[in-house]
């Protein structure tokens, strides 16, 4: 097939911006494509959405702007200057081209038509080359296909080379292509290509074996899946209520990754199923050292420790971002891979309910303190909440975002953001509250004040409560912070106690919501004491200013 079909199809879903229209276009070529030429459906399909490859290949074109600008330019035989001229005149590179290119077709004839498959096929080429002088002989080949190219074709080329297509095309208009042209129900092509990622291959199998062929593709170790997402839970009682029982997990921050063993092979992609290999060396050895030397899918989250403590999520962005001095990363930015799922051992698992998985987790992964870990979990009823909130708080004190709640009979289910896998997190952000009050505890605890309360300050620096705090301080803080209170006891009725405002504490908590109990109107969520604030007094305590702010901030979102 020519190329200059596939370029007429550009232009018709240029011509358009409905959604249904460009799907019926595509629905048709995809068709005609396969009818004529299926050995070129899976690069089709690629190709409509400008790619060359499905989004979890490591290839790269690896063609610059600066280059292809050059290519253009002797190509058409003008100056790199020229064609940088006409691309900022037209912002676009495509668009340049057409213009030079129409130029250059006036005086010579090109004459070797370009058929799809030679773009494709040169363009795969192109990808390939590394090493040593490795961006002439890109451009070589390059220069080859623009010379053969006419002015409509340059401009889809560069396009393409660039990775931007400007047709309005996404997967979704793909996906509704793929099934109207050859009958087949829409969620049947969602499952295949969250199962493979790869839209050329769910094309090639929908028209060759149709719905029956589609079913029967599984993911394979090699080819990412696009991860299960988290709901936000509404309360940790209400969801493990709602799931019968749950197992619940610290909620570690860092990155979502999927790691595969093929034979030899161990690649890392990320949440996006970009392959990051390359930019964590160690994480593929250590996983190496823990791992059975067969073909696996597991999942973990990366995280930055320093000792023993996450820290910010933001290092890690530059471990996974980096191409160059990789070695001397790795010993200033030391990493922690916290398991909590298998996709493959041996076979496809997604369908196995999670505590399963779990179990098959336990059993093949050889922990490596500090290196390679399996997240920290407790199986809770309706009956023993008691577990998670712990968990929460717990997770919470060591530096960790909160707690997932997971169905322990539930499958993997690629890409769906469901009710089967909730997060229930601590705000980012932290509070700094004045303790005002307590109340002593009961039988063997009736000598230690077991909740304290805490208060804001409001535009005139007048305290006003907000929240009772009962946990998150291991027996030595607790012990320290009683000495530290007593002296400051004012008045005591009963149990409950005033406090002079002297001591600030830092509060993590889940959520703001509005509360008629106290007498600033909020109170908190799931209040965990991180700390002891000796470094401030109660002049230095958040405000309610703040507070509403951040109430409304969290309406919004
Ligand atoms: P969020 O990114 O806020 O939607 O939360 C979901 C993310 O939490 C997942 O995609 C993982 O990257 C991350 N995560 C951290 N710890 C776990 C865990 N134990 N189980 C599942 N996901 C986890």
């Amino acid at each position: 097939m020519l190329y200059t079909k596939l370029v007429e199809v550009y232009e018709a879903l240029n011509s358009t911006t409905k959604r249904l229209e460009k799907t019926e276009i595509l629905a048709d070529f995809l068709k005609l494509i396969g009818e004529n030429e299926p050995h070129i459906l899976p690069p089709v399909t690629l190709m409509s959405m400008g790619r060359i490859f499905p989004t979890w290949s490591q290839k790269e074109l690896g063609i610059g702007s600066k280059l292809l600008m050059k290519a253009i330019a002797s190509a058409v035989g003008v100056t790199p200057g020229e064609v940088e001229d006409q691309v900022r005149e037209t912002g676009d590179i495509g668009l340049a081209s057409e213009k030079l290119f129409r130029r250059k077709s006036q005086v010579t004839l090109f004459t070797r038509p370009l058929t799809i498959l030679k773009v494709y096929k040169d363009l795969v080429k192109i990808a390939d080359i590394s090493g040593g002088r490795s961006q002439y002989k890109k451009i070589d080949i390059l220069m080859g296909l623009l010379s053969s190219a006419s002015s409509f074709e340059a401009k889809y080329i560069t396009r393409t080379v660039i990775e931007e297509l400007r047709v309005g095309v996404g997967e979704g208009t793909i996906k509704d292509a793929i099934s109207q042209a050859f009958h087949i129900p829409k969620e049947v092509i969602e499952r295949s290509h969250m199962l493979t990622n790869d839209l050329g291959l769910v094309a090639a199998v929908s028209r060759e074996e149709g719905e029956e062929g589609l079913k029967k593709l599984s993911l394979k170790p090699g080819k990412p899946v696009k991860p299960m997402l988290a709901q936000l839970s509404p309360g940790i009682g209400e969801t493990v209520k709602e799931m019968g029982w749950a197992i619940c997990e610290t909620k570690y921050d860092g990155i979502r990754v999927q790691i595969h063993r093929k034979g030899e092979d161990i690649e890392i992609y990320t949440r996006r199923l970009e392959n990051i290999s390359l930019a964590l060396p160690e994480i593929v050895s250590y996983i190496r050292e823990s791992l059975p030397a067969e073909d696996f899918i597991v999942e973990g989250e990366i995280i930055v420790t320093r000792d023993g403590k996450p820290i910010s999520f933001q290092y890690i962005l530059q471990r996974v971002r980096r191409k160059y001095d990789i070695e001397r990363m790795v010993d200033q930015i030391p990493l922690t891979l916290y398991l909590f799922d298998t996709l493959y051992f041996g076979n496809n698992l997604i369908d196995t309910p999670f505590r399963r998985r779990r179990e098959i987790l336990e059993s093949i992964v050889r922990i490596y303190p500090g290196k390679v870990e399996i997240s920290r979990q407790v199986k809770v009823t309706p009956s023993d909440i008691e577990k998670a909130q712990k968990l929460f708080e717990d997770s919470i004190n060591e530096g960790h975002e909160g707690i997932m709640i997971k169905d322990p009979e539930a499958p993997y289910m690629p890409g769906i953001r469901g009710k089967k896998m909730l997060k229930f997190k601590a705000e980012p952000e932290t509070l700094d509250l004045a303790v005002v009050g307590g109340t002593y505890g009961k039988g063997k605890r009736a000598h230690f004040i077991g909740s304290y309360l805490l208060a804001l300050q409001d535009d005139d620096n007048q305290l006003r409560t907000i929240a009772h705090v009962a946990t998150g301080l291991d027996d030595k803080t607790l012990a320290e912070l009683s000495q530290l209170v007593e002296p400051l006891i004012t008045n005591q009725k009963g149990r409950t106690v005033r406090i002079e405002p002297r001591i600030v504490l830092e509060i993590a908590f889940s959520e703001i919501v509005k509360s008629p109990e106290y007498e600033s109107g909020y109170s908190l969520r799931f209040p965990v004491v991180k700390g002891i604030r000796y470094d401030l007094s109660p002049e230095d305590i958040d405000t309610l200013e703040r507070i509403d702010s951040m109430f409304k901030g969290s309406q919004k979102s």
